[in-house]
């Protein structure tokens, strides 16, 4: 359905794609994931000519898009687009959003694109907000409703840039149960996404975009689990894991268990658990004798639904899981009571806690 030969786009002096070839198939759901700058939105805007691409071929369906002889309105009503920020127009209400495109674009009657728009936004959930404007929605809301829009143009493939970076964490979940129902439904889509655990449970296939290129492309099993190539290794091992450096006594507790309870929740772990995490790091650091460079890491582990909490600090060897040996004794009490596995070792002039939690 889609074809890409050698695509390449230069802003001026910048390379932000070097040579990107590949063939998307019917149907197929196509996660891109990558570091930032990587040029993930370049590549979709390339794709429906938002951006001219400055050298390759793009195959919609056959038709040459980059062809002078092309219609490009025409091809790019093909593909519907969905952006981190929602686009609507906030002069419309939600209804009119909808049936703008097809009545102005398509050529549809105003019945027939009235009864469309209806359908569609029981598609999203939002058929009782019809006649609501967008600045009376919640960020979920003007999202699906976007999602919608773009539907009623009758795309074959629909872009998402990003579709849920610009919403509160709490609205995520209603955006993303409506690209999964539109992907049981069959649309071909390709999404730009930091949702990993969405990106890997929807997909078919994953493209890593790294230096220009799609660096490594594979089933989500490939990509999150065996990657193969140094980059994609890199990113997937900073992404499945927290880190946090203390350089002093006075560190911010707060603000180092906000960003923990932000780890716990992009993995769904069970509140309880989340819980446990946060306590358990505190109490390590009260196990701590040299405040002025350590290191906190979490990993979460898809195993056994466990998490690893490592925490590596200075001063002299000091094993605290010897009896008598820590000052804070009832601390040392409540990790071993707590934790599935605690260890400990020095290394490379660093005392290293390891502790596994689970919810049990
Ligand atoms: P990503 O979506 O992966 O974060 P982008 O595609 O937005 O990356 O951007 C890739 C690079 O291209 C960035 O360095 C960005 O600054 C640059 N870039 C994007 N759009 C333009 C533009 N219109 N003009 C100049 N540089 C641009
Ligand atoms: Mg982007």
């Amino acid at each position: 359905m889609i074809q890409v030969k050698n695509l390449s786009k230069h802003f001026g002096d910048l390379v932000v794609l070097k040579d990107i070839s590949v063939d998307i198939k019917k149907g197929e759901i196509i996660s891109i994931i990558g570091p930032s700058g990587t040029g993930k939105s370049t590549f979709l805007r390339c794709l429906n000519l938002l951006d001219t691409p400055t050298g390759g071929t793009i195959h919609i369906d056959g038709i040459p898009l980059l062809d002078k002889g092309t219609s490009v309105p025409k091809v790019r009503r093909k593909m519907g687009m969905v952006f981190q920020s929602f686009n609507l127009y906030a002069h419309l209400s939600v209804i009119d959003n909808l049936t703008l495109g097809p009545v102005k674009l398509l050529g549809k009657k105003r019945a027939e694109a009235d009864q469309m728009a209806i359908e569609l936004l029981k598609l999203v959930g939002l058929a009782e907000k019809a006649h609501s404007f967008p600045d009376e929605l919640s960020g979920g809301q003007k999202q699906r409703v976007a999602i919608a829009r773009c539907m009623a143009m009758e795309p074959e493939i629909l872009l998402f840039d990003e579709p849920t970076s610009a919403l509160d964490p709490t609205m995520v979940s209603e955006v993303l149960a409506v690209i999964r129902r539109l992907a049981r439904e069959g649309m071909t889509m390709v999404i730009v996404t930091h949702e990993m655990e969405f990106a890997r449970n929807l997909s078919s296939r994953v493209f890593y975009m790294d230096e220009g290129l799609i660096y490594e492309e594979g089933t989500p099993q490939q990509i999150f689990n065996h990657p193969q190539k140094e980059k994609t290794k890199a990113f997937i091992n900073r992404i499945r894991s927290f880190h946090y450096r203390i350089t002093s006594r006075d560190y911010d507790l707060y603000a180092m268990q906000a960003d923990m309870e932000a780890f716990c929740d992009k993995h769904t772990l069970p509140r309880k658990v989340t819980g446990y995490v946060l306590h358990m790091a505190e109490e390590v650091l009260c196990l701590q004798q040299d405040f002025s460079d350590i290191r906190i890491s979490l990993s979460y582990s898809e195993k056994d639904g466990s998490v690893e909490l490592v925490c590596a600090g200075g001063g002299a060897p000091r094993n605290p899981l010897e009896e008598g040996v820590a000052e804070d004794d009832i601390g040392i009490k409540l990790i071993k009571a707590r934790c599935r596995r605690v260890d400990y070792r020095y290394e490379n002039g660093k005392n290293i806690l390891m502790l596994k939690i689970s919810g049990e």
